[in-house]
């Protein structure tokens, strides 16, 4: 086995925080290196602090780990620090497990949870020594695999990426890996490279971009389709049907250094069907699975026994929607041998069902952050992006968490949202001062940080057919609702880069030639796009001039109903006549109530797969608030028009 460490420990003293690169986490696996398996390198395309946490990587990295013939080690994007020192050394891409060369790896996989990081993603291919282009790789190379959220949309990675996998991966890594395996005992022969990628091509759930054609017409997508016969023209997400099945990681890591969201981790469900049509990740994670109450017992008690956090969050989508979410955090504040010293994270939380009996339950133990998000300041905005939650919903969250001893709360909302107009930006200000106003009554130190984030259509959602907000018109909303708080000192005002939006924008929706642009932005030096320091808008537009891309045709116009999207072969479960008729829905002002508790309304998610939800609870856990809004007006409680229940799905 080769390492780098030799080599790779004289630089560690010239960068900054070079525990980054050093692995040894507890819970790391330094002993599982066997020549005759095939092997893994996970890579995470951001920094060791962002991605050491992330779950879909540890369960990945746990299930490989637990074949015999097949091993995982991780690997994450070195800083610009030590990447101008391993280049200057000529060293390449490692594995923090053993630093083994990425390039002696099988398989090299790329977790993609957000789009700024794709030039991150050309940066570590060519790091690993190898072309970053595809079709210029040969058979000695690793194949280069990614997945999570963004691969719903692969195309802007297309000529980069040998193939990508949609859904849940825990089963479909097993699948690929037999493959790979085969191909491997066969010394992977001249000209056999093309054969493999063929023969994963066939697995569910796994997309192979060199075997598909794509025709345009001017600036118009025609077709995606198949190059062979036996490649499926649409590729089907995969979806494990019950958590219970899969109770990981069993051993998280326990970095050296500090990392985000370092505490113990434990996914309480899967999936989410609130249906937010600006959210991305609900629509392509449903249907919901929640995991039973008795192994989130069990894995909260043996996670901190062995790592020792006394911080425990509950991950999900929205987690106090879980069916007895309130018995669930007591046990866990109560687990034996903590004497009541862990504290809880709820750290995606619906104003709606976060109860005054949540609230009691976490403030038992150390109070953590708490964030909602009513993403939208009025009841007009809130009703076409279906997040129908009132103004009293908000209020009596707030009064919960201030009467059970918070002193503050981040309250997310989103601007650039469609048919948006000034009074719902204001009406953000006149929420947060209310928040504080409640606040003041428990209270003198009582404050709300806003952060607002500016509005990217994703595809999959309702709102895939919309023209997003350009960066000045982003720039001018910010700057109306700073004029709004300003004076008060309790209100804290945080907003996103209107041109890092912009540039998530190119990439979310963009199609295979967008991949000129990621190049173009890379090959410049545009690394850590999701960095302040180092994003820089105006490389996105000389980036997309120099490619002959126009940002008014993949950014800023709406798309028509019968437009071909570069992401129509890629199945989420959601059939493309429900998305139109709910963006149709959302600017005709109704609602639509959470499946989880009503008819179905065949979207697909469920119904194309033979799955059903996984809930404890036959009703919602806190009465739910879907079927009453707030009349803006009056402000009287009145009902929501909801979409008729026939399900209107099917193609
Ligand atoms: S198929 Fe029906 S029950 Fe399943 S997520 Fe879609 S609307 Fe809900």
């Amino acid at each position: 086995m080769t390492s780098l460490w030799p080599r790779l420990e004289p630089l560690l003293p010239r960068v900054e925080k070079p525990a980054r690169y050093i692995g040894c986490e507890d819970g790391a696996r330094t002993d599982i290196y066997k020549p005759e398996a095939t092997s893994w390198l996970l890579t995470y395309p951001d920094t060791y602090e962002i991605g050491l946490p992330n779950q879909g990587l540890q369960i990945l990295y746990e299930l490989l780990n637990e074949r015999p013939d097949a091993f995982a080690e991780r690997s994450y994007a070195p800083w610009t620090d030590l990447e101008a020192e391993m280049r200057r050394a000529r060293l390449p891409l490692f594995s923090v497990d053993t630093h083994r060369p990425a390039a002696e790896f099988d398989i090299i996989a790329f977790n993609l949870s957000a789009e700024l990081v794709y030039t991150n993603v050309l940066n570590c291919i060519d790091l690993a020594g190898l072309r970053v282009r595809a079709s210029e790789r040969d058979d000695s190379d690793p194949l280069v695999g990614a997945g999570g959220h963004c691969a719903y949309n692969p195309e802007p990675l297309a000529d980069f990426v040998d193939f990508f996998v949609m859904g849940d991966g825990e089963e479909v890594i097993s699948e690929i890996t037999d493959i790979v395996g085969a191909w491997r005992v066969t010394g992977k022969p001249s000209g056999s490279r093309d054969t493999v990628l063929h023969a994963l091509a066939r697995i569910d759930g796994v997309y192979v971009p060199s075997m598909y054609n794509v025709v345009y017409d001017g600036p118009k997508l025609v077709s995606v389709e198949p190059r062979h016969s036996d490649v499926p023209p649409i590729i089907q997400k995969r979806t494990v049907a019950d958590l219970a099945d899969w109770p990981y990681p069993r051993n998280q890591l326990v970095p050296l250094t500090e990392v985000v969201h370092d505490r113990l981790n434990v996914e309480v469900f899967r999936g989410c069907t609130r249906g937010c049509r600006f959210c991305q990740a609900g629509m392509i994670t449903r249907p919901v699975r929640e995991r039973p109450a008795s192994q989130i017992r069990e894995m909260v008690s043996k996670g901190l026994e062995r790592t020792g956090y006394d911080e425990v969050s509950l991950t999900s989508l929205s987690t106090a929607d879980f069916s007895d979410i309130e018995k669930v955090v007591s046990d866990t504040i109560d687990e034996p041998g903590t004497c009541g010293r862990v504290s809880i994270a709820l750290p995606s939380l619906r104003v709606d069902a976060f109860t005054v009996g949540v609230a009691a339950q976490v403030s038992r133990a150390r109070r953590t952050g708490l964030t909602f998000a009513p993403e939208a300041g009025s009841w007009r905005m809130r009703q076409i992006i279906n997040k129908l939650i009132t103004e009293d919903d908000l209020y009596g969250a707030v009064r919960s968490a201030y009467s059970q001893g918070w002193h503050r709360m981040k309250l997310y909302f989103l601007t650039g949202l469609p048919s948006e107009m000034d009074d719902d930006t204001l009406g953000i200000a006149e929420l947060v001062q209310n928040c504080v106003e409640i606040g003041q009554e428990y209270t003198k130190k009582a404050s709300v940080t806003v952060s607002l984030g500016g509005f990217v259509p994703k595809p999959h959602t309702p709102f895939q057919w919309f023209g997003q907000n350009e960066p000045e018109e982003l720039q001018r909303k910010v700057d109306l609702l700073r004029s709004k708080v300003r004076r008060n000192k309790r209100i804290q005002l945080k907003w996103h880069s209107p041109g890092a939006s912009t540039a998530e924008g190119i990439t979310s929706r963009g199609d295979r030639r967008i991949g000129r642009a990621i190049e173009y932005v890379w090959r410049r030096g545009g690394v850590f796009q999701e960095w302040s320091e180092h994003f820089d808008l105006a490389l996105w537009q000389e980036a997309m001039n120099a490619s002959g891309l126009s940002l008014e045709w993949y950014v800023h116009r709406h798309r028509e109903e019968d437009e071909v999207l570069p992401w129509d072969h890629i199945h989420a479960g959601l059939h493309k006549d429900f998305l139109w008729q709910d963006w149709q829905d959302a600017l005709a002002g109704y609602g639509l109530e959470d499946c989880r508790w009503t008819p179905c309304y065949d979207c697909g998610a469920c119904t194309e797969y033979g799955i059903e939800h996984v809930v404890a609870s036959p009703a919602p856990p806190n009465g739910g608030s879907q079927g009453t809004g707030q009349d803006l007006a009056t402000g009287h409680l009145v009902p929501v028009e909801l979409r008729p229940r026939a399900g209107i799905g099917g193609t």
